[in-house]
């Protein structure tokens, strides 16, 4: 399948126009201008390739022009607890499916499902519920949001699950999950958590930290011991202090370190995309959801995890608090948000959102390449005048249900 759209927006620059090859599950080639006359071959991989000396459009049995649209690489959403009513800790088929396919039908085509603070028993449950789930590939992975986080800024986690981390308990949570755990969020200043950090990068898990009280030292101490990654940065974490700058500056000068953050509307000030971005560079923040069941869904009563949550107007607070429950946020509102609060032109806007919501997650957590370039998986989004999706592309194959 040929594919060509006035507006291509790859991590490096906008298409325009732009053309793309899908072969199978596969993004085979993708170029600038018309597309070649003889791109239905399999010989067409350059990435580059240009429209001289072919025929505008070619004459393809199976082009799809779509014209006046933004296509943008499939979002990868690395911070979702679920979505259209359905819930990745409650550890049910039908629940993360739900929530799956709300996603997808907004744009996230590849999604890491996380969880929330629980009891012992009740993890190594979810674990191997979840870790079947990635395997059959509904999931990218499973992302543990604590239990191993401050209880001084637990946020929406159930204060009775929160615990220093366990060297045992790390060994068995990672046994029962066959693989699948890409993220663990654990505040570094806990007893043990830096032994603990270093166990989980060995096992193939990123550290992310979050949830935490941390001094500026003690923040950099689990950068040293591996950890990668900033939990929603800002939000359930100490604030900046001149004099004890704390974990926000710890992880912002560190080139090392990918910080998430929720550009939702509801937790984090315009000011502060703008500023992170040009601070800490396009490359280094990760645009997420750290959406609930909620998102996609009408106001009402909810849960996350054990606790009960409602939603008024949008925004989910842990039921009878102020304290901000996830958010039902999907990845294009995200991406939405970002252009509109970038402060930039729209073409330099919509390249470094496409790369906080592709390729920075992807790389963040060791996931197949994203961003639009040849060799990976065919997965995309067909934007509207307005960013609105019209279609999604995962894997080769049109979301189903999606409108805009
Ligand atoms: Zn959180
Ligand atoms: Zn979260």
């Amino acid at each position: 399948m040929l594919i060509t759209a006035d507006r291509i927006v790859t991590g490096s620059g906008v298409l325009s126009p732009g053309w793309l090859q899908v072969t199978g599950s596969v993004l085979t080639a993708i170029g600038q201008g018309a597309p070649p006359a003889a791109a239905g071959s399999d010989e067409t991989t350059a990435a580059d390739a240009t429209s001289a000396g072919h025929e505008p459009g070619g004459r393809h049995a199976d082009l799809l022009a779509l014209g006046d649209v933004t296509i943008v690489p499939g979002f990868v959403d690395m911070h979702t607890h679920g979505g259209g009513a359905g819930a990745f800790p409650d550890a049910s088929e039908p629940g993360s499916r739900a929530a799956v396919e709300l996603h997808r039908k907004h744009g996230t085509t590849t999604l890491i499902a996380s969880l929330v603070s629980a009891h012992p028993a009740d993890l190594l449950r979810q674990v191997e519920v979840l870790g079947e789930q990635v395997q059959d590939g509904l999931i990218a992975g499973i992302h543990l949001e604590g239990p191993w986080l401050s209880s001084l800024r637990c946020g929406a986690h159930e204060p009775s699950a929160l615990r220093a981390p366990d060297r045992l308990e790390i060994e068995h949570v990672f046994a029962a999950a066959k693989g699948a755990v890409r993220m663990v969020t654990i505040a570094p200043e806990l007893d043990g958590a830096i032994p603990a950090i270093r166990r989980m990068v060995q096992l193939g898990a990123v550290a992310a930290i979050g949830h935490t009280d941390a001094s500026y030292e003690q923040a950099k101490a689990a950068i040293e011991a591996g950890a990668s990654v900033a939990t929603h940065l800002f939000n359930a974490m100490r604030p900046i202090h001149h004099r004890e700058p704390g974990p926000v500056v710890a992880v912002l000068e560190d080139p090392r370190v990918t910080v998430e953050l929720i550009v939702d509307g509801v937790h984090l000030h315009p000011a502060l995309y703008r500023q992170v971005s040009r601070e800490a560079g396009a490359d280094r923040v990760a645009l997420i959801t750290d959406a609930m069941a909620a998102a996609g869904m009408a106001d009402g009563s909810y849960n996350l995890g054990a606790l009960a949550v409602d939603v008024t107007a949008g925004v989910a607070r842990v039921a009878g608090t102020d304290i901000i429950a996830g958010s039902t946020a999907t990845m294009d509102q995200v991406l939405r948000n970002a252009v509109l609060h970038s402060g930039v032109p729209l073409d330099e806007a919509l390249v470094m959102a496409v790369r906080q919501s592709s390729i920075n997650p992807a790389r963040a957590l060791g996931l197949p390449a994203a961003g639009l370039v040849a060799g990976s998986s065919a997965d995309l989004v067909v934007l509207n005048d307005d960013l609105r999706v019209t279609r999604v592309l995962r894997a080769g194959a049109w979301v189903p249900g999606v409108s805009d």
